[in-house]
C-alpha cells in the first residue's frame, strides 16, 4: 500500500490549505474530503473579511479555492474518514471507500453539528448561519432567532443585536446571563425543526412557534475523539500548541477543529502552520530512522 507523506482530512479553508503548502513543500499529500469542499465555504451568502476576496460569495470562493489546489496538482479523494489509528511510525486510515497509510495525518474537519435539526442542513446559508458575528451585518433592521449552546454565545447574541432589530435568544444551557434590551431570552425552549418560505425562517419548538429574517445555531458539537483514539481535547475542540501540534507525534489539527474564532482566514492560516510542521516533523523521523 502506498504510503503518503501527509493525509489531510477535510477540504474547506483549514485542509485545502494545508494540502497546498504541503505540496509546495514537496510532499506527497492524500487530500480526502468532498470535491466541492465544505458546505461551510459554498453556501455561506457573502463573505466580506477574506483578504484578497472582498464580497465574494460562498460558491465562488468554494471555486477559487478548488481551482487552485487543481492547479497544483492536488487531487481530492472523496471519501469519509471513520478513525485514524497511530501505529508508531506512520498512521493507518480506515475510510468508508478504503483504507491508507501515510507518516503524518493534519485534521482539518471543521465542527460538525452532530444531530441538525430538520430543515436545519436543507436551509443552511438561507435561513440558517452558524455564526452570528459572520453575519450580523446583513442583519441591519432585521429579526433573528439564536439556537445557544454556551454562555460564551451572549456575547455573538449582543453583537447581532447592536445591528438586528430584534434577537430571539433560546439557550440551550443553563442561563445566568442578563441579556436584555432588543434580545428576548426564552429559556428551557427544546428546538424540533426549521423551515425557510418567502424570506421568513421559521422554528417550531415545544413551546410554539418562532418567526425571524433568519435563524443561527451556535453549536459547540463535535466528536474528534472518536475519529482518532487517544486525542487530547480541549473542551469540544482538539488541544494544540501553536504549531498546530495534537498530543499524538505526528498528528496535527486546524480550522474550526481547534477552536474559535470560526473563520475562514484563521482556519487557511492554520492550516499552513500544521503543515510546515509536519514537514518538520517529517524531516525529523527520516533522521531518526537513518
Ligand atoms: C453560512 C456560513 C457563513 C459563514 N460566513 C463566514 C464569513 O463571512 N467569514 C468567515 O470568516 N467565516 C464564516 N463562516 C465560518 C467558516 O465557514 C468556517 O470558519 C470555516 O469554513 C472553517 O474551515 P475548516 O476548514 O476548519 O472547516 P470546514 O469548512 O467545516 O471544512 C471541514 C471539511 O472536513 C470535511 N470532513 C469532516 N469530517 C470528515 C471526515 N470524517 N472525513 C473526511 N472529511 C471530513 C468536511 O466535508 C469539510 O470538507 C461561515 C460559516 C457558515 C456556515
Amino acid at each position: 500500500m502506498e504510503r503518503y507523506d501527509i493525509a489531510v482530512i477535510g477540504t474547506g479553508p483549514a485542509g485545502l490549505e494545508a494540502a497546498i503548502t504541503a505540496k509546495v513543500r514537496n510532499k506527497s499529500v492524500l487530500l480526502l474530503g468532498n470535491k466541492g469542499s465544505s458546505d461551510k465555504v459554498s453556501k455561506a451568502h457573502t463573505i466580506q473579511n477574506y483578504l484578497g476576496l472582498p464580497n465574494v460569495s460562498g460558491e465562488d470562493m468554494a471555486k477559487a479555492f478548488l481551482d487552485h489546489a487543481k492547479g497544483m496538482g492536488i487531487e481530492i479523494t472523496e471519501d469519509k474518514v471513520n478513525a485514524v489509528y497511530s501505529m508508531g511510525q506512520y498512521f493507518a486510515i480506515q475510510c468508508h471507500g478504503g483504507d491508507y497509510e501515510a507518516s503524518s495525518v493534519i485534521v482539518a474537519a471543521g465542527m460538525s453539528a452532530m444531530k441538525p435539526f430538520a430543515g436545519e442542513m436543507e436551509n443552511l446559508g438561507r435561513g440558517v448561519s452558524y455564526c452570528a458575528t459572520c453575519d450580523a451585518a446583513l442583519y441591519k433592521g432585521r429579526t433573528a432567532i439564536i439556537v445557544a449552546y454556551d454562555a460564551e454565545d451572549e456575547e455573538e447574541a449582543e453583537f447581532l443585536a447592536e445591528r438586528a432589530e430584534k434577537v430571539y435568544y433560546l439557550p440551550q444551557y443553563d442561563y445566568a446571563g442578563n441579556l436584555g434590551g432588543n434580545i428576548e431570552v426564552s429559556v428551557d425552549v427544546k428546538p424540533s425543526s426549521i423551515a425557510y418560505n418567502d424570506g421568513v425562517a421559521t422554528l417550531e419548538t415545544d413551546k410554539g412557534t418562532f418567526k425571524a429574517d433568519g435563524i443561527f445555531i451556535l453549536r459547540q458539537q463535535i466528536a474528534p475523539s472518536q475519529l482518532v483514539p487517544g486525542l487530547q481535547m480541549d473542551g469540544n475542540h482538539i488541544g494544540v500548541d501553536r504549531s498546530m501540534a495534537t498530543n499524538i507525534k505526528g498528528l496535527f489539527a486546524c480550522g474550526d477543529i481547534t477552536g474559535a474564532p470560526y473563520q475562514y482566514i484563521k482556519a487557511a492560516g492554520e492550516g499552513n502552520v500544521a503543515a510546515l510542521s509536519a514537514v518538520s516533523y517529517l524531516a525529523e523521523l527520516k533522521k531518526a530512522q537513518n
